[in-house]
């Protein structure tokens, strides 16, 4: 009993050293406690396919830091939400997609669409968009 108390609480201080949300799902995939398809990860980002694609290319960025959304991110990020979109440049490469071109969402709160409270940054391509937006 006191053990497994001990263990818990070591395991949430470990998440809560890496500034994760023990809750998260992008947190869990980040840190490998949950599983999907990792197509590239750093010691900033982590980027999986979606379980749900709406396209041939539909891959998940994620600080692997927990950051709620836009409207939760600080100065002291910008060089994490820059490396989104060096990241975003990487997979569109790995995936064959640059020259076809892409798209690169961010949805922001309930009016915006996000579903999944850990900010993402959806790279989706390998077909044309539609448009208008909104
Ligand atoms: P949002 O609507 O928040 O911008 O996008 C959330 C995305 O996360 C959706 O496209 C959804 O399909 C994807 N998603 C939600 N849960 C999981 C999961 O557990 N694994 C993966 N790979 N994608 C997920
Ligand atoms: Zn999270």
């Amino acid at each position: 009993m006191f053990r497994a108390y001990t263990i818990d609480l070591y395991s949430r201080l470990l998440l809560l050293w890496h500034k994760m949300n023990p809750t998260c799902v992008f947190c869990k995939i980040a840190s490998g406690e949950a599983k999907a398809n990792i197509v590239y990860q750093d010691e900033w980002v982590t980027a999986f396919r979606d379980i749900h694609p709406v396209a041939p290319t539909h891959v998940l960025i994620v600080p692997n830091k927990h950051i709620q959304s836009i409207s939760h991110a600080e100065p002291e990020d910008e060089q994490i939400l820059g490396h989104l979109f060096t990241t975003a440049r990487k997979i569109a490469e790995m995936d064959g997609i640059t020259e076809g071109g892409y798209r690169t969402i961010v949805n922001t709160g309930a009016h915006g669409g996000q579903t999944v409270f850990h900010l993402h940054m959806h790279v989706i391509g390998g077909q044309r968009m539609k448009y208008p937006m909104g």
